[in-house]
């Protein structure tokens, strides 16, 4: 199509509808139609264009057309008022340019850039010198007296234009340059000369025209519509929806596309390019910092071809231009109120700025920057506490991988269960865990398993990190190792982990035991070899100063999950207020108590379970002794026994095994007939489903003798802290409640023992009796249980579960699929389901507390670490969250955050 058949066609279109929306937003010339707060319609980069050019910055002119477009593209009719204000727009850039796009002497070449509200790696690839064709290219050769600059623009348009607009792979491109490169003898770019750079234009266009079956497009203006509508058609790539996935973007808000006038850095050792932030995004040091290259355009400075110089050079090379580029960036800084990040160009020994924008940076900057930012008098106490988004905190209490300069290859990527880094020596068992870290050969060792079980909590525990093929975001190992701040990547698919051979296969290589990998599961990358490690801050006096602005601020309690005392004392450290959720049953599986757990399970009768129980008993004791005293006089909430027995029994298949051995080789050996019960046994405790099956206070009524046990335990202890000058404040928590007669039955035994304690010992202890709400029955009956239950806990692990009928160990053979058709926004049993889950919880608080008005109320479920999950907690007037010891500060400051926005009038801040 010639170029006057294109713009035809666009006016016919246009004519034939009217409408009162305004698609297209002009800037240059001294001001812009847009400003700054219009990132919605305008996109980020198109609102910091507008601000930029209305606070009379240098900027090229150009003009954006808005996201309302690619809404209407993406519901598949395109309002014909977006060609027509855009061909006026182009009229107006032209006039105000003096030139023509791709035209006469001095043809205007224009950039066309994606911008959504949220900046967004994964969308289209800007295009730059758009407007060029054979034609042009001959044009700006002469003009510019610089045909190497005029056919590297050329053949750099067809190449990105290729892979964005036409998709041909970019792979054929770079073959073809690296071989004429190569051919030509040349290291950088730059050397090629100009008659080289022809060469490659005549080959690029050859491969466009056997990719596509048609030239490349040689009209200005079909090349803009085509380019604008790739735009449009990359808001819906699989890269781009996965990150809205993760990042909680809406589907529907799509992007804006800007157009704008090209300058050159790549016009020769006069011209440049670079990027920069106004503080160092990592360290959050109030240092100028960035990188630029000379003789170079748009992308040359990321991509690794040639090694940027720091900005400190530019000082010296171009001290003008440097002085007016921080003087700019330290006025659009003061005029955002926040730290920047900018794009700019140098043409010719003239600066422009090219995109500006709210830095991105680690939680230890932000909280440094905010800091700095109050004390610099830039934003209030307040506003600081939006500046860090609660998940960032986490950098500060685990270790990170330390990537500069290293050479990072990347063998899988899993999800990122638990954040920090690893770097260590791989074993594919606990017992090899544990072996090596006792004889000391593996300083730091990373467990690999197909999936974790809780026999492996021993080899856990010794381990820097794991790494798991299978599993979710709540499997076992990314529950534990989050309760233990350890990393963890779970669910590496690409990751083949033979336990049997010692071998992790993955990317075609072969790992053994005692190699070497990396594990950062903040971002769930597997990567090869030893990279450093930073490690974790927890005592950072900036740290400290923050949360003590963050705490006042909020309503909502924040405790602990933690089993131990030592989890006990580092939660303290966190800032717990008490203990939410303390499993007894995690105590059990020491190495000293497991024997005794399965007698007291193996128990046939009442009198030897009981024995059995008695054991237990002053172990269990001097355990809440521990943590009694670790947290004073804060409460701390114990769970009764919860989980199937059949957890602390071997594995039917491994008694099997091994009696079919003993068979052979010693029939009469009396240790033959000890597994043949153990097996018999083992087979009577075998439950079909046993998450449905008995666990949780149906235990505690088959077997009286357990609750008694527990109980005792926990009077005993409290009594024994009490008179050694301690204030236990014991709340018991009956778990898996479904009917006020269950509550009844348990709260009786536990009052019972209490008292009896209390007789006894001559002294009295203040304490609870409430239950976990976990089961939707709980909930839709919770005004009955409150007239047993004096609190609740929401155990929103199992709720979730319970009420969506999903379980969690499952979830993940068809979560993909559900995320992909976005049924779920976000895996349930992270985040918590508001409208569902999030329902019964609202009502049974409601409930609770119309019967028992001084009912206390909280969550515990994995949940209490997540910020939206919290601020949920807080916006229904839960009493306190509770969640793992290194989620806390998390919690914290999305409880802050919760009442602030509560306080500002349900104004929601973003730092995206
Ligand atoms: P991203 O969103 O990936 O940052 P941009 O649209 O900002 O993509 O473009 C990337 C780079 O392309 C810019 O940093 C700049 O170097 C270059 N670029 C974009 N538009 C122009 C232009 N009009 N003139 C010169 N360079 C440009
Ligand atoms: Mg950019
Ligand atoms: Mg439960």
């Amino acid at each position: 199509m010639t170029q006057g058949a294109v713009e035809q066609q666009l006016a016919d279109q246009a004519s034939s509808t009217k409408t009162s929306t305004k698609y297209v937003y002009f800037f240059g010339g001294g001001s812009a139609d847009g400003n700054g707060k219009m990132k919605e319609v305008l996109g980020g980069k198109g609102a910091g264009l507008a601000e930029m050019t209305n606070a009379g910055l240098p900027v090229p002119p150009g003009f954006t057309i808005q996201t309302e477009a690619c809404r209407e593209y993406m519901r598949g009719a395109v309002d014909a008022g977006v060609d027509t204000e855009m061909l006026s727009a182009l009229h107006r850039l032209e006039k105000l340019q003096g030139q023509k796009l791709g035209a006469g002497e001095n043809p205007l070449l224009v950039s066309v850039r994606s911008g959504a509200k949220f900046s967004m790696p994964g969308m289209m690839d800007t295009i730059l010198n758009l407007g060029l064709n054979d034609k042009a290219v001959e044009a700006l050769a002469k003009r510019s007296n610089n045909p190497r600059f005029a056919y590297d623009s050329y053949r750099r348009l067809i190449q990105m234009f290729g892979d964005v607009v036409l998709d041909v792979p970019k792979k054929k491109f770079e073959h073809i340059f690296d071989a004429i490169k190569h051919r030509e003898g040349v290291k950088f770019d730059y050397e090629l000369k100009p008659e080289a750079l022809q060469e490659i234009i005549v080959e690029y266009k050859k491969l466009v025209k056997k990719e596509t079956k048609k030239d490349f497009p040689q009209d200005p203006l079909d090349q803009l519509v085509q380019a604008r509508d790739a735009v449009f058609r990359s808001w819906q790539n699989d890269r781009a929806k996965t990150y809205r996935r993760i990042n909680h973007i809406d589907d529907w808000l799509g992007t804006a596309v800007n157009v704008q006038a090209m300058v050159f850095g790549n016009l020769g050792e006069n011209s440049g390019t670079g990027v920069g932030f106004t503080r160092n995004p990592a360290t959050g040091e109030r240092v100028f910092f960035g990188e630029y290259l000379m003789n170079a355009q748009g992308e040359d400075v990321v991509s690794g071809v040639r090694t940027p110089l720091p900005i400190s050079e530019l000082e010296r090379v171009m001290p003008t231009v440097y002085d007016h580029l921080r003087a700019i960036t330290w006025k659009m800084e003061k005029h955002y109120r926040d730290m920047q990040d900018f794009e700019f160009t140098i043409q010719d020994g003239k600066l422009y700025m090219l995109q500006t924008r709210n830095g991105k940076r680690t939680g230890l900057a932000a909280v440094r920057v905010a800091i700095d930012m109050v004390r610099e008098g830039l934003i209030s106490q307040e506003e600081a506490v939006f500046r860090v988004e609660p998940n960032q905190l986490y950098d500060f209490l685990v270790p990170r991988l330390d990537e500069k300069g290293a050479n990072v290859e990347v063998l899988a990527t899993g999800l990122p269960a638990s954040p920090g880094a690893a770097v260590g020596q791989i074993v594919f068992s606990a017992e090899d865990a544990v072996k090596h870290h006792t004889n000391g050969s593996y300083p730091v060792i990373i467990l690999v398993r197909g999936e974790t079980t809780p026999e492996d909590i021993a080899g856990m525990e010794v381990a820097a990190g794991i790494l798991t093929s299978r599993g979710g975001m709540t499997s076992h190992a990314a529950v534990v190792t989050r309760g233990m701040g350890k990393c963890c990547v779970a669910g590496a698919g690409d990751c083949v982990v033979d336990e049997a051979k010692k071998e992790l296969r993955v990317k075609g290589k072969i790992y053994k035991q005692g190699d070497w990998i990396s594990l950062d599961g903040t971002t769930g990358r597997v990567i090869e070899g030893k990279l450093k490690t930073i490690p974790a801050q927890p005592d950072d006096a900036d740290l400290v100063k923050f949360m003590s602005w963050v705490d006042p601020l909020r309503r909502l309690k924040v405790r602990a999950n933690a089993d131990i005392p030592r989890d006990a004392k580092q939660a303290r450290l966190f800032g717990a207020e008490g203990i939410g959720l303390c499993r007894t049953e995690h105590m059990f599986f020491a190495e000293d108590r497991i024997e005794h757990m399965r007698t007291m399970i193996l128990a046939e009768n009442e009198k030897d379970r009981r024995d059995a129980l008695k054991k237990l008993l002053p172990m269990q004791r001097a355990d809440f002794v521990g943590l009694f005293k670790s947290m004073e006089s804060l409460p701390v909430t114990i769970r009764l026994l919860d989980p199937p027995l059949h957890e602390f029994l071997p594995q039917r298949d491994d008694l099997l095994v091994q009696i079919a051995r003993l068979e052979e080789t010693k029939p009469r050996s009396p240790k033959l007939k000890e597994l043949r019960t153990l097996l018999a046994r083992v087979e009577d405790l075998h439950e079909t489903n046993p998450m449905l099956g008995l666990r949780g206070c149906r235990l505690g009524i088959a077997f009286p003798e357990i609750t008694e046990m527990h109980a005792r335990a926990i009077f005993e202890a409290a009594v024994n802290v009490k008179n050694h000058g301690g204030e236990p404040h014991v709340e018991v928590m009956v778990p898996l409640i479904g009917s006020i007669d269950e509550m009844r039955n348990q709260a009786s035994i536990i009052r019972r023992v209490a008292d009896q304690v209390f007789k006894e010992k001559g002294v009295t202890v203040d304490y609870m009796v409430g239950t976990m709400i976990e089961l939707p029955r709980a909930a839709l009956t919770a005004d009955q249980i409150a007239e047993e239950a004096e609190f609740f806990s929401f155990g929103t692990n199992d709720l979730t579960q319970t009420t969506y009928g999903i379980s969690r160990d499952d979830i993940n053979k068809f979560l993909p699929a559900y995320l992909k058709a976005g049924i779920f926004k976000q895996d349930p049993f992270a985040t918590l389901d508001q409208s569902g889950v999030g329902t019964l919880v609202k009502m049974a608080t409601a409930k609770g507390r119309n019967t028992r008005p001084t009912l206390k109320v909280g969550i515990c479920g994995e949940h209490g670490g997540d910020p939206e999950s919290v601020k949920f907690c807080h916006k229904i007037g839960l009493n306190y969250v509770s969640c793992s010891p290194f989620r806390l500060l998390t919690a914290r400051l999305a409880a802050a955050q919760a009442a602030l926005e509560e306080k500002q009038g349900g104004l929601v801040h973003t730092n995206k």
